[in-house]
């Protein structure tokens, strides 16, 4: 499917630990390709605990913050820049709600539902707005500049 007056967009998807340890990659990049989106850009990185509150700062005063910082620095992660049309709201409706265990019964194919297992492990993440989708971008794929030195996740 090809129109070219058609503004693309771009958003970010993670596989988060619980969906690498569990072997979920093939399937939810079967899932991607399947529903359109194209991956422009992807890095395996281990996320130290400055990136993973950084990148989460604004679920800094939340009671889960510190459980959603040891889950995320748990294991590696697949960090993807993902393309389409409507992508950030395509790719959010595709993965389904926060709730893994609900996303199995009010959206049993959704990618939550294939692979997460409750409220916190539920193996995706993707940006909630074109806004986010930018920063979050710019967070794992901006250039260094030489020297600029670790930005807190290491590459695999
Ligand atoms: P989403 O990832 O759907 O955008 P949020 O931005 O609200 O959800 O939360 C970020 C992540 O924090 C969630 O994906 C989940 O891993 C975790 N999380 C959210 N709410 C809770 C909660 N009440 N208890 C435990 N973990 C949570
Ligand atoms: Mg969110």
């Amino acid at each position: 499917r090809s129109d070219a007056t058609a503004e693309k967009e771009m958003t970010l998807a993670i596989i988060k630990p619980d969906g690498l340890y569990d072997n979920y990659t093939d399937k939810i990049k079967n899932a991607i390709s399947d529903s359109g989106f194209r991956i422009l850009n992807e890095r395996l990185v281990q996320l130290d605990e400055d990136a993973a509150m950084s990148f989460y700062a604004e679920h800094s005063s939340r009671s889960f913050f510190s459980d959603l910082v040891k889950y995320m620095t748990s294991g590696p992660v697949l960090i993807m820049v993902l393309e389409k049309e409507n992508a950030v709201a395509d790719w959010r409706t595709l993965i389904g709600p926060t709730d893994a265990s609900k996303a199995k019964i009010t959206h049993p194919n959704s990618i939550r539902a294939m692979c997460g297992k409750d409220l916190q492990r539920n193996c995706v993440h993707g940006s909630d707005s074109l806004q986010s989708a930018q920063r979050e971008i710019s967070f794992f794929f901006k250039e260094k500049s030489p020297g600029s030195g670790s930005m807190g996740h290491d590459e695999l």
